[in-house]
């Protein structure tokens, strides 16, 4: 008799998904640059940046250097003293086996 087990015990990595976000910048409210980076700092995705171009205020907002990565955690969002940056969730996409694997540095 065939040994078969049932594909419905293991984790389907097909069916994982996780939230994709849409992250709104207020420039002129922010502090950004020496006083302010939090929402940068917090980012556990990467996905801000500090602008080298001054605010109306002489501040350097965060530029998005990689949205497609925002899973919505709202960090930049509750770090922000100065209510400059909203997120807010626009879907879901599947996680890709490469984003689960243990990275090398992680590995060690
Ligand atoms: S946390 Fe707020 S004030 Fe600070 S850099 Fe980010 S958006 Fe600007
Ligand atoms: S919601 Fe989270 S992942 Fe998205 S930009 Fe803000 S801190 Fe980064």
């Amino acid at each position: 008799m065939k040994h078969e087990v049932s594909s419905a015990r293991y984790w389907n990595i097909q069916e994982c998904t996780i939230p994709v976000g849409r992250v709104t910048i207020i420039t002129s409210f922010c502090k950004g640059g020496e006083d302010c980076d939090e929402c940068i700092k917090f980012c556990p995705e990467k996905v801000l940046e500090l602008s080298t171009i001054r605010n109306e205020r002489g501040f350097f907002p965060p530029v998005l250097v990689d949205e497609e990565q925002c899973t919505v955690c709202g960090r930049c969002q509750l770090y922000c003293s100065e209510n400059a940056i909203f997120v807010e969730k626009i879907g879901e996409r599947v996680v890709t086996p490469d984003e689960i694997a243990p990275r090398e540095e992680n590995s060690q």
